[in-house]
Formats: structure tokens, sequence, C-alpha cells
């Protein structure tokens, strides 16, 4: 199995747009020797010939054309076999609507994030321009669904519904997790790039993964409140931080997978700062940081 990440940063990117945040300035003027991140997106194949998008952020266009591997080999034609969704939040589907060139799309997703993003979305008529233009298919958790050569299979993970529906309340289809399964090489990804916890079911994924992608968002819960840039904790946004006595470094802790590596990572969080503390610690448990253009063989 073949994982390509496009963007690795959390909703906004790095820099975001209208962030001055130490980690958004210092990248701006060449003081952080890092590099910009956009958000999150990992390409996924069994056979190198076709791909499936895991979400679509708001940059795809830029992130396809950035992998050669997702280019078209023909006239009109694209390696991306589906997109899967693992929620609604519009870092994660907006990028949907980008792909509206007149191009079969085959998308999968839980039902309630497909009816959060086609009801009563005028926008969304423009993948309805022809029969068949999107072709959805609905991950029931614990069911697996051959995708792309694939297996995959959602895990509900604690979360919410995106903001623009929160006042519609809360679904265990919200937000999930993802299992896929290469049955020729058996290898297993286990994929959640937005948790608020972790349960015994997502812990028991994640011995039997060959690779783990989990939330790195936060490094703190009070990370936006203590820089002045917002009043909701990390927990309140659905992401467990990582570090802390109840982050997810010590909740992982001891999670058997040969590869452990922190995606969606917010412009705020001091991961993303080369040499600092809280890196170090993330490395020295041999957790990997995700960056844009990154690639991990299984
Ligand atoms: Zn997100
Ligand atoms: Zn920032």
């Amino acid at each position: 199995m073949r994982i390509k990440v496009l963007g690795a940063a959390a909703g906004g990117g790095f820099p975001q747009w209208n962030c001055g945040c130490p980690n958004c300035r210092d990248l701006r003027s060449g003081a952080l020797a890092a590099k910009p991140l956009t958000q999150e997106c990992v390409a996924v194949s069994a056979d190198d010939e076709r791909w499936i998008l895991l979400n679509a952020s708001p940059e795809i266009r830029s992130q396809i054309e950035d992998c050669p591997a997702l280019h078209p080999r023909g006239p009109r034609h694209s390696p991306i076999a589906a997109i899967v969704l693992t929620n609604g939040d519009l870092d994660h589907c907006l990028g949907l609507l980008s792909l509206r060139e007149s191009h079969p799309l085959v998308i999968c997703a839980t039902e309630r994030v497909r009816r959060g993003f086609t009801e009563g979305n005028v926008l969304y008529r423009t993948l309805q321009r022809f029969p068949g233009q999107v072709t959805w298919r609905t991950l029931e958790p614990g069911k697996e669904a051959e995708v792309g050569g694939l297996a995959v299979e959602a895990l509900p993970a604690p979360g919410k519904p995106p903001i623009h529906l929160e006042d519609g309340g809360a679904d265990p289809g919200d937000n999930v997790g993802l299992l896929i399964h290469d049955r020729r090489s058996g290898k297993r990804l286990a994929y959640f790039s937005a948790a608020a916890a972790v349960t015994p079911a997502m812990r028991a994924a994640f011995d039997r993964a060959d690779c783990v992608f989990f939330d790195g968002t936060f490094w703190t819960s009070d990370e936006l409140i203590a820089l002045g840039l917002g009043d909701k904790r990390a927990e309140q946004m659905a992401h467990l931080p990582v570090g802390g006595k109840d982050g997810s470094l010590r909740t992982l802790a001891g999670v058997r997978a040969a590869k452990r590596i922190y995606i969606h990572i917010n412009n705020t969080n001091p991961l993303l700062r080369p040499g600092s503390p809280e890196r170090e610690q993330a490395l020295a448990a041999g957790w990997e940081i995700a960056y844009d253009g990154m690639e991990v063989n299984l």
C-alpha cells in the first residue's frame, strides 16, 4: 500500500491567511525553518493505478497537480477511483466542489455526512449536471466496502457535526476513522485525522494496524485560548490534544503499529517548530509529524 500525504494541516492551513500567531508569523518571515502545509488530504493506492483520496480539501486542485501519480493518463481521465470523507467539516469536503469539471466521481461517506453536504446546498448542483456525475457509496460502520482495490471500513470516532450544522444535534455518523486493508499484501492503515477521544475499538484497530495516522491538531487543550485566538478548548472542537497527561501521546503509548504519524496539524501547534521540546517529545515517543509530500510505503 502506498500512502501520499497531499496536505498535512488542519483547517486554515499553515500559514493561515488571517493568522499572525508566532508559527504563522515566523513561517512568513523565514524565521521558522519549516515549509507551508496545505489542508489535510491523503492519497492511498494498492496498485499505483487506482488511488483513493481521504478527504477533499479546499486546496485539492493544487494538491492533485503536485502529485504526478494523480495526473490524467488520457485526454479525459483521472486515476482517482474514489474520495472517502471522514466528516463534513469544510476543510474535509469543500474540495469536492472544485472537482466539477464533468467527471464522474465516487464519494464514500456516512449517510449523515452525505446529507450534510448535499441537502439544502445549491452549490451541490454543480455536481449534478448529468446523471451519474456523483455516485455516493454509504460507509456503514463495521462493514468493509471494496473501494479502488482496497477494503475500507469506517469506525465511528468521538467527534461532532461541522460548525454550520451544529444546531442539528450530534450523531455517531458525524465523524469516523478509516480502517484500510490491502488484502493482497495484508497491510492495514488506520486513519483518524479527527478524534476527540480514543475508544477501545479504536485502540484495538491501532494495535492491528501497520500504520496509524492520528489527530495532531493541537498540542494543548487551551492552545487557541492561550494565544488569544479563540475561546474554545481543543476538546470542544472534537480534537484530543497531543500533549498533557490525558493527551494522545500518553493515551496511545504502547500502540503496536510500526508507523505512527500525526496529521491534521493546526498552524498554532508547537509540533510545527523544528527543535521545539514538544516536537522532540513526540519524535522520541516514536511518532512522525506529517508534511506535504510525505510518502509511506507499507
Ligand atoms: Zn479538519
Ligand atoms: Zn497561525
